[in-house]
Parts: C-alpha cells; sequence; structure tokens
C-alpha cells in the first residue's frame, strides 16, 4: 500500500499545544495519514525503552514508523576511526528502528572531502560493504536500509550513485529519492509527469520492480542555487517547485506503492495530505 506521513512534527502539532512524538500517533491517524519518519538528525539518542513505548502507540493507531540516520554520517570518510563511528552510528539507527517496530532506516551516503569523486565513491563502497554485513551479523536482515539522492553537487549521492549502492545489497537495500533533491542538484528538472517517469523507468530498469515498488520517498519544494540546494519550502512556493501532482500521477499509472516522507519547511503533516488527498481522487 502506498502510504504518506510527515517527517518530524510540523507546526500545526505544536500550535495545537502537543509536543511528544507519541501524541502525533492519533493526530497523524485523525487527519488520515499513514506514516511518520523520526529523525536522528544530531544523533540516536532515544532510549530503548522509550522507543518501544512510542512504537506501540504507532501501532495501535496503525501509523508506520521510519527512522532518517544522523546527518553527520560520511562514509566516503578516509579516517577509519570516524567509519567505525558511521557504522555505529547506522547501527544505532537500525537498533532504535527495532524498538519503534518500523522497518526503514534512511541515510545520506556522504560527501568527497578533498578526494576525487571517483575515488570517494570508491572509499564508500568498499564502507558501504561493511555495513551491509554488519547489519546482518546484527540481526537487522529484514529492516530496509534507505541511501538517500542528495540535494547539493559537492555531495555524494546523485541518481546513478544511489542506484549503484543499491545494486550492492540484496532486496532489503531499497532506494531513498529525494526529487526535491534531484530537482535542485540540476536547477529544475521536474515539470511533468514524462520528467518524473525518466527517473522512475531508470529505476525500473536498473533496479527492478520489487525495490521500485518499495522504495522509500521524500518530497518537498526546495530553493536552489547553482550548487543545489538552499533550503526547504513549503506547497505554498510557486517558483521553485518540483510539482507533486505529476509524481502522484505517475506513482498511479505505474501501481506504485512507495512509503512518501514530506519534508516541507513546517508544513510537512499538511503538505503530505495535500499528496494523499490529491493521489486518492485520482482513483475517482
Ligand atoms: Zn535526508
Amino acid at each position: 500500500m502506498i502510504k504518506f506521513g510527515p517527517s518530524g512534527l510540523c507546526e500545526q502539532f505544536a500550535q495545537s499545544g502537543m509536543s511528544h512524538t507519541i501524541e502525533a500517533a492519533a493526530w497523524l491517524k485523525e487527519r488520515g495519514l499513514d506514516c511518520f519518519e523520526y529523525s536522528f538528525g544530531r544523533g540516536v539518542q532515544i532510549k530503548p525503552q522509550t522507543a518501544n513505548q512510542i512504537g506501540k502507540e504507532f501501532f495501535n493507531k496503525g501509523i508506520e514508523i521510519s527512522v532518517h540516520a544522523p546527518y553527520f554520517i560520511n562514509l566516503a570518510t578516509k579516517e577509519e576511526d570516524k567509519a567505525n563511528n558511521n557504522h555505529r552510528y547506522i547501527l544505532d539507527s537500525l537498533s532504535a528502528l527495532k524498538e519503534f517496530g518500523g522497518k526503514r532506516c534512511v541515510f545520506h551516503p556522504g560527501s568527497p572531502l578533498k578526494a576525487s569523486r571517483a575515488e570517494a565513491m570508491k572509499t564508500l563502497l568498499n564502507r558501504f560493504e561493511i555495513v551491509l554485513k554488519l547489519k546482518e551479523e546484527n540481526g537487522f536482515g529484514e529492516l530496509l536500509l534507505c541511501p538517500e539522492t542528495m540535494g547539493k553537487k559537492a555531495q555524494l549521492g546523485d541518481l546513478d550513485e544511489i542506484i549503484e549502492m543499491c545494486k550492492m545489497g540484496d532486496n532489503n537495500i531499497v532506494p531513498c529519492i529525494d526529487f526535491g533533491h534531484l530537482n535542485s542538484r540540476d536547477q529544475g528538472i521536474y515539470f511533468t509527469s514524462d520528467d518524473y517517469k525518466r527517473t522512475i523507468d531508470k529505476l525500473l530498469e536498473e533496479l527492478g520492480e520489487s525495490k521500485v515498488d518499495r522504495m522509500h520517498v521524500h518530497f518537498s519544494k526546495i530553493q536552489y542555487t547553482a550548487n543545489g540546494e538552499l533550503r526547504h519550502l513549503t506547497f505554498d512556493d510557486e517558483v521553485y517547485g518540483p510539482p507533486y501532482q505529476p509524481l502522484m500521477e505517475v506513482f498511479y499509472e505505474y501501481k506504485l506503492n512507495p512509503y512518501i516522507v514530506c519534508e516541507s519547511a513546517g508544513t510537512q503533516t499538511r503538505d503530505a495530505l495535500a499528496m494523499k488527498t490529491y493521489y486518492d481522487s485520482l482513483k475517482k
């Protein structure tokens, strides 16, 4: 089943006097949403017991939880001690995910820093192989790990690089396609459903239907410069895009079941619902 939900707690949630993630389960259900992404942006600090309690409440309300691993992970790092820490941050994220009772963990691949792009990618793929091995060894084999397409040109994680990473893993390594990021990298590439089809057709061809059907999606409108992503916007933006409607039309036409997380700046719940409402209208 295709799912829609926000990343983190939105402004509207805070304005209605709530502050705890556990309260978001009922709140999202009331609004007709299906999922929620919990971000470990600055580190995995949640206690296992807290994650377990939150997970139970979300399960009771029928809202799926996914997690976003810390932003400072860089699998292309040359330093061994840093690499080991990065591997641990991913394992810690998977461990918390398991406590939540969720299935999906998204992470940012990294940056070349001073290395050449090709050299950095080589390091990254070697390190990713270690992560995949650790994932199995630590009992997280059944969880989905989703490397994300990134919005700044200097970052690793263009579409081809994410495809390459996903090809390395088993069926549980699926892409996180952030269409706002890809749109920002190339300063505006998505306008019509054909534009989105080019990306999705390529993914289908390279990764096969099973991985694409279960792919993770991040969606928001994003302001960009020549270097790529600048900042996340809301669906009120009419300048930068990309538009969500043609993408929903492609998901509907192709009968795909992605897990779609909205990362709008502050209005992520409202905007996730806008996508879901539009998608549902196509069925009529
Ligand atoms: Zn991300």
